[in-house]
């Protein structure tokens, strides 16, 4: 099954040591994890707690914070005591950099209050100074029994293990490229590191891996890398993917790669934010690629054509996009409610040529009339033809019959 040559499913998933992340399984053969991260000054509690409310809301299963000053690491506690007070038991990452071992140490409510470090081991100093902050974080985290995640970052690889490399390199006569000495300094970060968080004696069931490039074919060559070497637990994410459609395309096409083979435990889509500031973008792509995939059921999903000169006008469209957000809006994330229970698909098509073949694979589904067609709207109810709607108010009739079959 795990030939190459096999592409028509994924591949076996990758086995990997779980990790409770307050709460939330990360690996060991749990589904893959949605999560995000904030992008407020983590000192600004109100903001702080709503943007993770936000994000929380629509569906993010843990959620990130910035750890990187005194006034941030004291701000922890109480946010997340608004957040339970608000009744939110969504698992926080603590984002540390430079000197996450001095904040956890003078702040410990906020090394309770986490649920998770992240140690970026590029930036913890270098040589005796980086092996003792980093040792310090990893013994503050078997202190507070948390699990951490060791996330290495093209953009602040660990210098001294890169020059290393590239002169053994240089020494066996360049057997391989710049490009690929890099990746394996990447991967040996990440390995290196969670050896020595092991010796410092953390339970490989506490350790979660991340290894972030910002080009497709380097983070696909790198996880696959990882995963042969490794049986840690794996966070997917293309860093800096970039803005708009770029960033989804970038995040899709990599992180989907990687979970046809079986390869990623939780995922995180970075996106440049929208100039409106919606953060919750991100955890939306990451849904619909899991979804789209057939990995996870999150959201109903609406199927639409994409229209062409048979369709009469662009109604169809907007019946779609309004039943879509409808659906959005009045049925929250599918998997608490309804474990186990596929999705409702619902099919609103531009004419009769795909239109009902299509609605038969849905739930309910409508085919407008085009062109050339009589106007009328055949409806398929479970894969039969239940009505044949008429009249100026199309739209609006199956629309109530969308909200009538959810009640049913
Ligand atoms: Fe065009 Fe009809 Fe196909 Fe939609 S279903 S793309 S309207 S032919």
């Amino acid at each position: 099954k795990n030939s190459p040559n096999y592409i028509s499913e994924p591949f076996a998933r990758h086995q990997t040591v779980g990790v409770d992340v307050g709460g939330v399984l990360v690996g060991g053969g749990g589904d893959v994890v949605v999560q995000s991260m904030t992008n407020t000054d983590t000192a600004d509690i109100d903001a702080t707690v709503a943007q993770v409310a936000a994000l929380h809301k629509a569906g993010s299963e843990i959620v990130r914070i910035t750890v990187d000053k005194d006034e941030a690491a004291a701000a922890v506690p109480k946010i997340r005591e608004r957040l339970e007070r608000l009744g939110l038991d969504i698992p926080l990452v603590g984002d540390f950099h430079y000197i996450g071992h001095k904040l956890l140490a003078d702040h410990p409510a906020c090394a309770e209050a986490l649920a998770k470090y992240r140690i970026n081991p590029g930036n913890v100093g270098f040589r005796e100074k980086r092996d003792r902050q980093f040792t310090d974080i990893i013994e503050m985290a078997n202190r507070y029994e948390k699990p951490v995640r060791i996330g290495v970052n093209w953009g602040s690889l660990d210098q001294e293990l890169l020059t290393r490399l590239m002169d053994k390199n240089q020494e066996d006569g360049f057997p391989m490229t710049a490009q690929q000495v890099m990746r394996e300094a990447i991967v040996q970060s990440a390995l290196i590191s969670a050896e020595l968080a092991e010796q410092i004696g953390m339970p490989r069931e506490r350790i979660i891996l991340s290894a972030k490039v910002s080009q497709v074919q380097d983070l696909i060559a790198v996880y696959t890398d990882l995963a042969k070497r490794s049986n840690h637990a794996l966070h997917l994410g293309l860093t800096e993917a970039g803005m708009g459609s770029k960033g989804i395309v970038a995040s899709s096409a990599a992180l989907g790669i990687l979970l046809q083979q079986g390869i990623g435990d939780t995922i995180r889509i970075s996106l440049t934010p929208e100039p409106n500031g919606d953060r919750t973008r991100e955890v939306q792509v990451a849904q619909e690629l899991l979804q789209t995939m057939g990995f996870r059921q999150f959201v109903p999903v609406v199927a639409a054509c994409p229209g062409c000169g048979r369709t009469t006008s662009t109604g169809f469209q907007e019946l779609a996009k309004k039943i879509e957000g409808d659906l959005r809006k009045n049925m929250p994330i599918w998997r608490t409610k309804y474990p186990g229970v596929e999705a409702l698909k619902v099919a609103v098509m531009g004419c009769i040529v795909n239109g009902p073949g299509e609605s038969k694979h849905a739930d309910i589904g409508i085919s407008l009339p085009g062109t050339d067609e009589s106007p009328a709207a055949p409806v398929f109810v479970d894969g039969k033809k239940t009505a044949t709607l008429r009249g100026d108010n199309i739209a609006g009739d199956f629309e109530n019959m969308v909200a009538d079959y959810i009640e049913a």
